[in-house]
């Protein structure tokens, strides 16, 4: 077994650990491979051990990868910061785009996706920790920004996505996930198709996953850390 397969495995293990402790089904949780800043092959070895969900931040990057890769079984997942002069790439190339939080940008991503495709899945990224430097939408601000996305013909509306502040223990870690929970279910009551609560990490997904997470992005307990 390559390295890779086997710290694949590994996390694989430490999902199904903290969705038992939870009492919940491993099945609901999907696990987002983190590939950015990785090179291609690092991508294959994933592919080759059975890995087809894939997330990138840099879209020059990406997109490069993902033409190189060649393999329309991937599912690949914008999760970065997004540039207006972005937007037709991440439209072209991206099944999802988990990191909305500027309506200008959504209406841009919904007139670019080509008509040939289905619309593009979409994340709010929710600033769940009131952190000034990073990206998200106020809590406060939600509803009304989800009924604007969700008229845009070129998305469907699938959930909520939030990166809380790192470090500390398991309970300082749930805070913030049970913060975003309790959002992810007042949007429910709005928009019955949304299914999609995307928050815990490397460092952080038995916190997320006790707190109902149904998408997990691990980047460098699979890949190795990041220079
Ligand atoms: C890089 C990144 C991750 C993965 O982080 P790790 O700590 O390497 O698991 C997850 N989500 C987003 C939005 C990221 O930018």
């Amino acid at each position: 077994m390559s390295e890779l397969a086997a710290r694949l495995q590994q996390c694989q293990r430490r999902l199904a650990r903290a969705a038992l402790a939870a009492g919940r089904n491993e099945s609901e949780i999907t696990l987002l491979a983190v590939s950015k800043t990785k090179p291609v092959d690092a991508i294959r070895a994933a592919v080759c051990a059975g890995q087809r969900r894939f997330g990138e931040s840099y879209v020059q990057e990406a997109v490069e990868k993902i033409a190189q890769l060649n393999d329309a079984t991937l599912e690949w997942h914008f999760i970065g910061p997004i540039q207006s002069n972005k937007t037709r790439a991440i439209a072209e190339h991206f099944t999802w785009v988990q990191s909305i939080d500027r309506l200008k940008i959504a209406e841009r991503l919904s007139a670019q996706r080509p008509a040939h495709l289905t619309p593009l899945q979409i994340c709010i990224q929710v600033n769940i920790s009131d952190e000034p430097q990073k990206g998200g939408i106020a809590a406060a601000d939600l509803l009304p920004f989800a009924a604007a996305v969700s008229r845009l013909p070129g998305l469907h509306l699938r959930g909520l996505m939030a990166i809380p502040a790192a470090g500390g223990d398991m309970d300082a870690q749930r805070a913030p996930f049970a913060a975003l929970r309790t959002l992810f279910e007042q949007l429910r009551l709005h928009h019955p198709q949304v299914d999609t609560l995307s928050m815990g990490m490397s460092d952080d997904l038995e916190a997320a996953v006790a707190e109902g997470s149904t998408l997990v992005r691990v980047g460098s307990a699979i890949f190795g850390s990041r220079a």
